[in-house]
């Protein structure tokens, strides 16, 4: 018999031999038919592995992230027979799953593969679907392995096996078809039911440009047809959604491919935006007792070397400038830290001056390939909303309650509702790993829980995850399309304090060292708006907006009148503007709802004679006439009922 450890901790006997299926059959017949793929002792098995040795084992369905791995990677083979069906002679690399489904490098040879071809390979895959073949591996020498695929002409493969241990090789048979594979399968074909292709795209053969170019087909799959639809809605919303495609209809920013990749350009309205939040975060920032610093956007090669960033990152970052005298050298700041701990360092503290609160929106530079550039999210210049609290190791539990707090409040007023947290802390088995004693890490990683608790946060834990110098709580949030983000993030760092000698004059007339912490909300203002744009798809909370209204007049008549309103508008700083173009009222409206402007105020006679306006919601409609005064006051109560001041605990 053996011992079969489940996740919820109780442990079953079972004949030596038992699959994970029969595993699942003993627990109930419904987990049966759902379980699609398992782990033992933490490694991938098939669901008809037969388990020999007492050990832990979890049962995924297509619910885990892991059960859909296994799902999007076996139909990676499925895509690949009714490829080889149609395409005979196209030579197979390998099929992984990825985050949304799979893909399949192949060389097609001299055959060409376009999406006019997609509809084929799916129906033919769907077929080979319906057939229920099971999935089964099987162990092979290498010699066997090394004979079928140069059999098959494939150099791929057989470059794969070159590389591989004798006894260590299995192939997975399904129907008439053998692929080279580790394993990691669901049950049998059968529990596919809508498979799609998704595009084309060029790979090098192992990512080098020097080896032959293949073919990367991508996919997806799904257990039902409607997951499916599903699935393929979301991504037309996403398209929508996203932000590169927003920035350019609201006019935020632009990309110069002459000032240079990945340095985004703010136009007036963005620039008017990224000002409206900083605004709100440095007045929150201000009632929690942080003080606003100015560093320069360059620093001399030894502040980083110091900081050890250079000898870390120095290779792989913007390389250092050069002064006309000789042996001066600058690098564009990759981080404000550095510069922060000399400014704490610029005077000598007492335990009663702590903490010290210094924030910065600093910009900074960082090295990207001009491959993973992508619109606001992966730039090479960004300005994050930076702090550093240097406090005494006693103060840590009270300052990341308010940094939590803190965080909380940006989140609420910008409408993310749904998050979680993650708390990393060290591994315990690698202790070596780290830099700072035993003692000051158990204490950051219990204030961080125990802070993570009080404040009622949904939060995991990630053991190892922790950084060298410190534990750390990270933000996701998720936006309306239910994809996650990260966001803001708090760190406790005990090596930049050693690394610049700070200091503080505890109460027993010593010198002590400050712990320090990290901390960025927003995490920078570039992917914040970008994740901002996709979240509301453009419309912003109230107090955000560019504009909030527009005065749309029926004609020309009634420009005077328009004026005024906006004028009165403006007396009660709400934020708006004119559209006195001679185009039908109807035309205004469209144009105004696609520009995504919150209110549309329309002014005719009857409204000029009244000294009204007839105000239309965006995407709601008609609200009726009204005074100015009590458009002003509805505006004011839609904001406050996202924007509140924020207080701090007393
Ligand atoms: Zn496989
Ligand atoms: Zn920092």
């Amino acid at each position: 018999m053996i011992k079969i450890t489940l996740p919820d901790g109780s442990i079953k006997e079972f004949e030596k031999g038992t699959t994970p299926m029969e595993v699942a059959k003993s627990i109930s017949e419904g987990l049966a038919r759902n379980v699609i793929s398992a782990k033992f002792n933490a490694t991938t098995v098939e669901t008809t592995t037969p388990l020999n040795t007492d050990g832990d084992l979890v049962l995924y369905t297509w619910k885990d992230n892991e059960g859909k791995k296994a799902f999007w990677h076996s139909t990676s083979h499925v895509m690949a027979q009714a490829i080889q069906d149609l395409y005979p002679g196209a030579k197979l690399t390998i099929g992984p799953a990825i985050e949304r489904g799979f893909y399949y490098d192949i060389d097609f040879g001299d055959q060409k593969i376009s999406e006019s071809d997609f509809k084929k390979i799916e129906d033919r895959m769907l077929e080979i679907a319906r057939g229920k073949h099971d999935f089964q591996m099987r162990e092979v020498s290498k010699q066997e392995a090394l004979d079928f695929y140069k059999k098959e002409s494939n150099p791929f493969k057989v470059e794969l096996i070159e590389n591989l241990e004798d006894g260590d090789i299995t192939f997975c048979d399904h129907d008439t078809f053998t692929d080279l594979c580790r394993g990691g399968h669901i049950p049998n074909t059968g529990i596919i039911k809508a498979v799609k292709l998704m595009n084309v795209a060029g790979a090098y053969w192992r990512g080098d440009e020097n080896n032959p170019q293949l073919t990367r087909v991508y996919g997806i799959s799904f257990p039902k047809q409607k997951e499916l639809k599903e699935y393929l809605e979301f991504l037309e919303e996403a398209k929508k959604r996203d932000h590169r495609k927003l920035g350019k209809e609201l006019e935020l920013f632009t990309f110069s491919q002459k000032v240079g990749q990945g340095l985004p350009l703010w136009l007036p309205k963005g620039a008017a935006l990224r000002e409206r939040l900083e605004n709100f975060l440095k007045k929150a920032q201000k009632r929690a007792g942080y003080e606003m610093v100015v560093s320069p956007h360059i620093g001399s090669k030894e502040l980083y070397v110091t900081s050890g960033h250079y000898a870390k990152y120095g290779e792989d970052s913007f390389q250092p400038i050069s002064t006309p005298n000789e042996g001066e050298e600058f690098m564009l700041k990759p981080m404000n830290c550095p510069h922060h701990c000399e400014m704490y360092n610029a005077s000598s503290w007492s335990y009663r001056d702590l903490p010290k609160r210094f924030a910065e929106f600093g910009t900074v530079y960082r090295y990207e390939q001009s491959g993973e550039l992508h619109g606001l999210t992966r730039v090479r210049g960004f300005t994050q909303d930076d702090a550093h609290i240097f406090c005494m190791p006693e103060q840590l539990d009270e300052e990341f309650k308010k940094v939590i707090d803190l965080t909380l409040y940006v989140f609420s007023s910008l409408g993310f509702e749904d998050f979680t947290a993650q708390v990393s802390l060290r591994d315990p088995e690698n202790k070596e790993k780290y830099i700072g004693s035993d003692d000051v890490w158990e204490k950051a990683e219990s204030a961080i829980i125990n802070a993570a608790n009080e404040k009622g946060l949904n939060y995991v834990v990630e053991t190892g995850e922790a950084a060298f110098y410190g534990p750390k709580l990270d933000f996701m949030v998720k936006d309306a399309l239910g994809r996650s983000w990260q966001l803001g993030t708090i760190q406790v760092d005990y090596n930049l304090p050693e690394r610049f000698d700070l200091t503080y004059k505890g109460s027993d007339n010593e010198s002590h060292r400050p712990v320090m912490i990290h901390r960025a909300p927003f995490g920078s203002m570039e992917r914040f708006i970008a994740i901002l744009l996709e979240h509301t798809g453009g419309n912003f909370p109230l107090w955000l907006m560019p504009e909030q209204a527009i005065i749309l007049s029926l004609s020309e008549k009634y420009e005077k009148y328009s004026q005024k309103v906006l004028s009165l508008l403006e007396n009660h700083e709400i934020r708006a503007l004119v559209d006195n173009r001679n185009e039908t009222i109807g035309k205004k409206i469209r144009e105004a709802e696609m520009n995504k402007y919150p209110y549309m105020l329309i002014v005719g006679e009857q409204e000029a004679n009244d000294g009204t306006i007839s105000v239309r919601k965006h995407s709601e409609g008609d609200l009726g006439t009204m005074k100015i005064e009590d458009f002003a006051n509805l505006i004011n109560t839609e904001i406050n009922s996202t924007l509140k001041p924020f207080k701090t605990e007393v």
